[in-house]
């Protein structure tokens, strides 16, 4: 067998268990309503909380930022690519967590590949939550490769966690964790996570992706909302391509720590820096989360509503404060079989199935916007309970 029969056969058995997955091209911005195939779709798809990724204003500042500053940064930030729209981010971000400083990165899976494996090597123990988004995974992976042990405790399972800590010798240890699972919608319990790595003196990072503009005072993140500081031994990872609306993310953490990534994390080194027009976007999004309690309060009277009309139905909403509201449907051809009954009726929410999740909980994953109506989400819902009188036999 040649090296492509082989990636074939591969592919024909992805093909055959019905999970080849395949892009839809959007012929329209990322909003509320999105174009494909010539169609409107309502949009249930998309991590844009607060509406901000086709927003005209950071439209605006992006190409005005391309104006002044060009459309690359030539180099990664150690060498000549750090520009003033970068520093001033970063300063920026640093106001706005609260913490002493800030680095900014390309993506959020760059950023968290940038943090655990270079705090973490050889003596090292990290412990990290079952249900980590993939990013954190691949990080861990790393940081295995460079010595380090690797623990997993059951989701949201602190008296595991404990035990874990309280049996390891390792020098250095790391709790990972998501702030607010991405498939889930749930939030870790952080004041306990907090308190943990205080009585195992480890470090905390924490992947706020799905917090961050969204949760807390003036939307700066999980911390904020569980009234937690910005404490020495926590690294908050957030992304700025979700509630932010542009693309990026950044590290946040102690001076020591940051200039500890600066200098030795590898992705952060061996990248070149986003263009300095992602920068010009980013604060002028800033400024929009940081003014946004009224996006925020939309935001949430769309989940409050959801949940209250999602009542009847014969799925389960999983227990969900967050923008992600995942409806647990349990089998994967039953929920794929929802998602086109709902593409075909103009709503586009799609399937989630394992091994993103665990076997048996293949959902729709909901995501809701403050660009939603409050007509998009009766319309959601209404369409839901038409299709529940179909589905009931496929459940
Ligand atoms: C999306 C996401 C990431 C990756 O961020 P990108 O900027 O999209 O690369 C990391 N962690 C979590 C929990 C995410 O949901």
């Amino acid at each position: 067998m040649s090296l492509a029969d082989r990636l074939q056969a591969e592919l024909d058995d992805i093909a055959a268990a019905g999970l080849t997955r395949r892009r839809r091209v959007l012929a329209s911005p990322c909003g509320r309503i999105v174009i494909v195939d010539g169609r409107e779709l309502l949009n249930f798809a998309s991590n844009d909380y607060l509406g901000l990724a086709g927003d005209a204003d950071l439209a605006a500042a992006l190409a005005d930022g391309a104006r002044q500053w060009g459309a690359g940064s030539g180099a990664s930030h150690l060498v000549s690519g750090h520009l003033e729209p970068h520093e001033k981010l970063e300063t920026e971000l640093t106001a706005f967590t609260g913490f002493a400083r800030t680095l900014t990165f390309s993506t959020g899976y760059l950023a968290n590949l940038a943090v655990t494996p270079t705090l973490a090597g050889r003596g090292a123990a990290v412990f990290a939550d079952k249900l980590s988004h993939a990013s954190l995974i691949d990080a861990m992976q790393l940081a295995k490769a460079n010595g380090a042990a690797i623990h997993r405790y059951p989701h949201g399972d602190m008296a595991a966690l404990e035990h874990q800590l309280a049996a390891s010798t390792a020098a250095t240890k790391l709790i990972v964790s998501d702030t607010v699972f991405s498939m889930d919608g749930d939030l870790a319990p952080l004041p306990q996570l907090l308190q943990l790595a205080e009585r195992f003196d480890a470090w905390l990072v924490l992947d706020d992706a799905h917090g961050f503009g969204v949760l807390g005072e003036q939307g700066r993140g999980s911390l904020a909302h569980c009234g937690l500081p910005a404490a020495e031994r926590i690294l908050l990872m957030g992304t700025l391509g979700k509630a932010a609306g542009v693309g990026g993310a950044f590290v946040a953490g102690s001076a020591t720590a940051i200039e500890y990534l600066l200098q030795k994390g590898r992705a952060y080194i061996f990248t070149t820096a986003a263009p300095p027009a992602i920068a010009c976007a980013l604060s002028r999004s800033l400024q929009r989360i940081a003014a946004g309690d009224e996006l925020r309060q939309r935001l949430f009277a769309h989940i409050a509503r959801l949940r209250d009309g999602a009542a009847g139905l014969p799925w389960r909403l999983l227990p969900s404060a967050t923008a992600i509201q995942p409806l647990i449907v349990g089998d994967n051809a039953a929920a794929v079989a929802l998602s086109t009954a709902l593409w075909e009726r103009g709503l586009w929410v799609p399937a989630i199935r394992p091994p993103t999740v665990p076997a048996g909980t293949a959902r729709l994953r909901l995501s809701l916007s403050a660009a939603h109506t409050d007509d998009d989400i009766d319309r959601l819902l209404a369409t839901l309970r038409e299709l529940s009188g179909d589905s009931r036999n496929v459940c």
